[in-house]
């Protein structure tokens, strides 16, 4: 398979929106892709393979904020610094968050949900969305989100 087709395998382009990343991801939630011979970002090798060679020091940002997201239209290219300022404006922009549970947003918690209903299991939800087992069941419970 090309690296191309091994990288299509595990997305999840079903929804309109955000394309989840189905593979392993880093503690904090980022997907990871061997690529070229070593373990990249996942949404790096997404940019590169549907837009093209990322510039020297420059950063793969999502304008979703969702740090599994693999759609190309949803990547641009940022320095370090528009990475964090970007950050800090999603962040003042959320509201009705738990504070322990803001390494998840709005979209993944409804993921979270719809994978659960569809026979998912809490402890592999977690590792994939990068958060505990006790959070996803909270989630699927109603017991945190509850307004989503
Ligand atoms: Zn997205």
């Amino acid at each position: 398979m090309t690296p191309r087709e091994r990288f299509d395998a595990k997305v999840d382009k079903s929804t309109d929106g955000c394309w989840w990343w189905t593979g392993c991801t880093t503690r904090t939630g980022y997907g990871l892709f061997p690529f070229r011979g070593k373990l990249s970002g996942a949404h790096r090798v997404a940019y590169e393979l549907s837009v093209g060679p990322i510039p020297d020091k420059k950063h793969v940002c999502h304008k979703c904020d969702n740090r599994n997201c693999m759609n190309p239209d949803h990547l641009f290219l940022g320095t370090h610094q528009d990475n964090m300022d970007d950050k800090c404006r999603k962040q003042r922009q959320v509201r009705g968050h738990d504070v322990s549970h803001s390494k998840l947003v709005a979209p993944q918690v409804a993921e979270i949900r719809r994978r659960y209903a569809k026979g998912g299991v809490t402890q592999a939800l977690g590792r994939e969305f990068g958060v505990t087992q006790v959070t996803v069941g909270d989630i699927v419970r109603n017991e945190t989100w509850s307004t989503i």
